[in-house]
């Protein structure tokens, strides 16, 4: 894939560019500058739109609406009633069922696809890696070795833990999910990502990469690194 075809993809179905676009930007400087600086901006904007709406915020509304002259009252209840509506539809939208727990994961991935680049080559201290998972009820029985990035992300409802490991097949992403509950393994083929989610005990561990075959090194490693504390 060359420069122009990325940033058509980009630009145009940036939730969806696949695993081609993927590795182009880990080739290409110039154009993983430019999908930061389009994130950026995407985020900014999502930030502004996705503002949590308070349960009584109808209430109040109208509460603060009495008392004004009737006809902008009326206005306000019915953009209330408009921001409910939305965020009812919204929920809906989410629900959380296991089997749209794949999906959910690859949207995650892409949602914050700069990780995948692997532009930061330090490696997250052991210290830091510890503290993030600790705040998402992790206990680390060995240590992990070529940890990239430990973040904490709102998953589904949750805060999870959000990794990225180097490995002989490049960087791997890895969620620790301890709400997530699978009764078997599922596979994550999509996109040119290949993944599992795997069923632990206590929750669950998403495992994807990009390479040719399923991260299973890394999978066994954290199997057997980590436990949760709940
Ligand atoms: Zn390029
Ligand atoms: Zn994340």
């Amino acid at each position: 894939m060359n420069c122009i075809d990325y940033r058509r993809l980009i630009t145009s179905e940036p939730s969806h560019i696949g695993a081609d676009a993927m590795r182009h930007r880990m080739a290409c400087r110039a154009c993983a500058d430019f999908t930061r600086e389009t994130q950026q901006l995407d985020s900014h904007l999502r930030d502004a739109m996705m503002v949590e709406t308070p349960a009584d915020l109808e209430a109040r509304v109208m509460l603060a609406a009495t008392g004004q002259s009737r006809r902008r009252g009326r206005r306000v209840a019915l953009a209330a009633s408009v921001v409910v509506v939305f965020a009812a539809a919204f929920t809906v939208f989410n629900s959380y069922s296991p089997e749209r727990l794949p999906r959910h994961v690859i949207k995650h991935l892409y949602h914050e696809a700069a990780l995948l680049v692997p532009s930061e080559t330090e490696l997250v201290p052991r210290k830091r890696l510890v503290q993030v998972l600790e705040r998402t009820g992790v206990r680390l029985t060995q240590d992990i070795d070529h940890v990239v990035h430990a973040g904490i992300c709102y998953f589904r409802g949750h805060l999870v833990s959000h990794l990225v490991v180097n490995s002989e097949q490049g960087p791997v992403t890895v969620l620790l999910l301890p709400d997530e509950q699978v009764s078997k393994t599922m596979p994550i083929d999509e996109d040119g990502f290949l993944g599992l989610i795997v069923p632990v005990k206590g929750g669950s561990i998403a495992v994807i990469g990009s390479g040719a075959t399923y991260p299973r090194p890394v999978e066994q490693k954290f199997i057997e690194a980590v436990e949760w504390s709940t």
